[in-house]
């Protein structure tokens, strides 16, 4: 067996999984709404992978988005107010869809809000990471989002890549999935240049790949092009979790990866002793 095929066989192992899931990937294109079916799917694969016996953590964007629905499918918020607003709403929204969708299957989901101060204020880190390890021993759902109604420019962990990556880091996750709307890192855009090549395995992330990230952005409704994705993989693999990131438009995909198959790109952790959380999140308020 080759090396690629070794690493993937290796997430059929994962036990603690952590999954970000974008607003793109959970409403609909041409109206905005949520895509229910989609959720509705998700949180089944979900269940399922905690009834395998893994640990499974889920970073949510979409509660602007879902805001925006609730309130008539207004214009797109522009000031940070507006979307403070748009996120109070829909957050609870989001939430009453999730806790549906998971009580059918006879699972509990949580919220869990979390700021930049959370993390960088030692307490509260470590009060945040007590609540996911029981909440997780509980057999429940943590579902995460940044704490938007609360979280002004400064406060910002920017996107919703770098949180899961944070999280994942966080609780110690040996595996993270971020599923966008793009298949994987590319050589280039594949939308502006043919020839650009997947790339289907990241051993370390070098410089040149950062630049190949900045010109290969996905579209997005929420936040968060490639090079975000590429921070993302950097806190991830460097707190010793590997990471995916691979097409959310089939959220099939996640069994996918954890059965093994060749499924978007995968980054390789490595053992990191040094590794402090600290030096991932910019202090400068
Ligand atoms: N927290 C934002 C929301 O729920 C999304 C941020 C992101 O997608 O990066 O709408």
């Amino acid at each position: 067996m080759d090396t690629d095929n070794l690493n993937r066989e290796k997430l059929k192992n994962k036990k603690r999984v952590v999954i970000k899931i974008g607003s793109s990937s959970l409403t609909h294109m041409e109206t905005g709404k949520l895509d229910l079916l989609k959720m509705e799917k998700l949180i089944r694969i979900l269940c399922d992978l905690r009834g395998q016996g893994r640990e499974v953590v889920l970073v949510s964007s979409g509660a602007i988005a879902a805001g925006r629905q609730a309130l008539g499918g207004q214009k797109r918020p522009d000031t940070i107010s507006e979307k403070q607003a748009y996120a109070a709403v829909g957050q609870a929204r989001l939430m009453m869809v999730y806790q549906k969708l998971f009580s059918e299957y006879n699972y509990t989901a949580a919220q869990i809000l979390l700021t930049k101060d959370t993390m960088t204020n030692e307490v509260s880190r470590y009060n945040a990471q007590n609540t996911f390890d029981e909440l997780l021993k509980l057999g429940v759902i943590p579902i995460v989002n940044e704490n938007d109604t609360v979280s002004t420019h400064e406060i910002q962990f920017g996107d919703n890549d770098r949180l899961s990556a944070i999280v994942a880091a966080l609780i110690g996750a040996d595996l993270l999935i971020l599923l966008s709307d793009i298949n994987g890192l590319y050589s280039d855009d594949p939308r502006q240049n043919p020839q650009a090549e997947f790339i289907g395995l990241v051993e370390e992330i070098t410089p040149q790949l950062l630049v190949m990230g900045k010109s290969s952005a996905g579209s997005d409704v929420g936040t968060g092009g490639m090079s975000s994705k590429l921070a993302a993989a950097r806190i991830a693999t460097d707190s010793g979790s590997d990471m995916v990131i691979a097409n959310g438009e089939n959220v099939e995909i996640i069994h996918d990866i954890m059965s093994g198959e060749e499924k978007g790109t995968l980054f390789i952790a490595h053992t990191n002793l040094d590794f402090d959380l600290m030096n991932y999140i910019d202090h400068e308020y």
